[in-house]
C-alpha cells in the first residue's frame, strides 16, 4: 500500500462517511494522490452509495435567454460581452412543455429550466411555477436555475413542485472576484440557504478551466463539501470557451486534472450525484469514461446546454452502450 493511498484513506474515512468538516489540507492531499490511488478511492466510495453502471440523465432548456445584467466572465448571456447571443423573452408555457415531453421521450428523468436573470421578479416566479407544475405532471423531476432567490420565492417554487434548484458557487472564494463582480460569494450562499430551507434539493457545483490555480479547485471543492448539507447534485463543468467572454482567453486545464476534480468531488461528497456537466462536447470519449470511473454519475443530454453545444443524444447513447452503462430510473 502506498503512502498516498493511506493518506486518502485517512482523509475520507474508511467507509465513505459523510463529513462536513473538510479542511483544505485534506482536500489538497486528495488532489495530490497518485492517480491510481485517487481513482481507486473514488470508485470504492462511489460503489458504497451508487450502482456504478447507472447515470442520471437531465435535459436543460433555456427558458429565457440572454440580456443578463450580471458579468460572469464565462457567460455568453451577459450584456457585458459581445458574443452574438441576443436577448429573448421568457418562453411560452406550451413550448416549454413540448420540449419537456421530447426530453422525456429521449430518456431524461429530470428537466432543468434556466433563465438568464440576476434575480427573478415575483411575477416571473409565477410563470416558472406554472412550468414546474406542468413538467411534474409529465412525470419528470423538475429543476430550475433563475439567479438569486428570496426566501419567499424559494418557498413558492417548492409549493409549485420544484424538486431541485441550481445555483453554482462557480469557483473558490479567493478567485471569485476574477469571475463575477456584480454579486458576492455571500449572495450565492444566501440563495443556497433559502433553497435548502424551503425543502428544495440543492444542485450546486462549479466551473474549472477558467484560469484558476490548482488551489482554487481545492477551495471550490472544500467549500462545497463543507456546506451544512452536501448538495444532492454537484455539477462539475469544464469551461466552454465562448469568444467575446473574458474567461475564453484564460488558461485551461488538462483532461486528467478535470478527472481528478471529479474524483475529489466524489470522495468528499460520497452520496451526492456528481454531474459531468458542460464541456463534454470537446472531451474525448476516453476522458468521459475516466470521469465515470472517477465517480461522475449524471450527464446533461441533448444537443444544447443553454447556449453552448453538447454532444448529440445518439452519440451519448452509443457511448453509454459501449461502456455498459444505463440511465438511472
Ligand atoms: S451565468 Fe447566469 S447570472 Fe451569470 S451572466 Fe450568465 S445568465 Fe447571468
Amino acid at each position: 500500500m502506498s503512502i498516498g493511498f493511506e493518506t486518502g484513506m485517512a482523509g475520507t474515512g474508511r467507509f465513505g462517511t459523510i463529513r462536513h468538516d473538510w479542511k483544505r489540507e485534506e482536500v489538497r492531499a486528495l488532489f495530490a494522490l497518485p492517480f491510481p490511488d485517487l481513482m481507486f478511492e473514488a470508485q470504492r466510495i462511489h460503489r458504497l452509495h451508487f450502482d456504478p453502471r447507472e447515470v442520471q440523465i437531465s435535459t436543460l432548456l433555456s427558458i429565457k435567454t440572454g440580456g443578463c445584467p450580471e458579468d460572469c466572465a464565462y457567460c455568453p448571456q451577459s450584456v457585458h460581452y459581445e458574443t452574438g447571443v441576443g436577448a429573448a423573452k421568457l418562453m411560452d408555457l406550451a413550448d416549454v412543455l413540448a420540449q419537456a415531453r421530447a426530453a422525456k421521450a429521449s430518456g431524461a428523468s429530470r428537466f432543468c429550466m434556466g433563465a438568464a436573470w440576476r434575480s427573478p421578479k415575483d411575477r416571473d416566479v409565477e410563470h416558472v411555477c406554472a412550468m414546474v407544475a406542468g413538467v411534474k405532471v409529465l412525470g419528470l423531476e423538475t429543476c430550475a436555475t433563475l439567479g438569486m432567490l428570496t426566501a419567499p420565492q424559494a418557498r413558492r417554487l417548492k409549493d409549485a413542485g420544484l424538486d431541485y434548484y441550481n445555483h453554482n458557487i462557480d469557483t473558490s472564494p479567493e478567485y471569485y472576484g476574477e469571475i463575477i463582480t456584480t454579486r458576492t460569494y455571500r449572495d450565492r450562499l444566501d440563495t443556497l440557504g433559502h433553497v435548502r430551507d424551503a425543502g428544495i434539493h440543492v444542485c450546486c457545483g462549479g466551473i474549472v478551466g477558467m484560469g484558476e490555480a490548482p488551489e482554487d479547485r481545492v477551495g471550490m471543492i472544500a467549500t462545497l463539501a463543507s456546506l451544512p448539507v452536501h448538495p444532492e447534485s454537484v455539477p462539475i463543468n469544464m469551461l466552454v470557451r465562448v469568444e467575446g467572454t473574458p474567461a475564453a482567453s484564460r488558461e485551461g486545464i488538462e483532461p486528467l486534472e478535470f478527472v481528478r476534480t471529479i474524483a475529489v468531488a466524489r470522495v468528499t461528497m460520497p452520496a451526492s450525484v456528481v454531474r459531468l456537466s458542460a464541456g463534454r462536447e470537446d472531451m474525448s470519449e476516453e476522458t468521459q469514461a475516466l470521469c465515470f470511473l472517477a465517480g461522475a454519475n449524471s450527464i446533461f443530454y441533448g444537443p444544447k446546454l443553454l447556449t453552448t453545444p453538447n454532444p448529440e443524444p445518439d452519440r451519448d447513447r452509443r457511448l453509454l452502450d459501449r461502456l455498459g452503462m444505463v440511465p438511472m430510473e
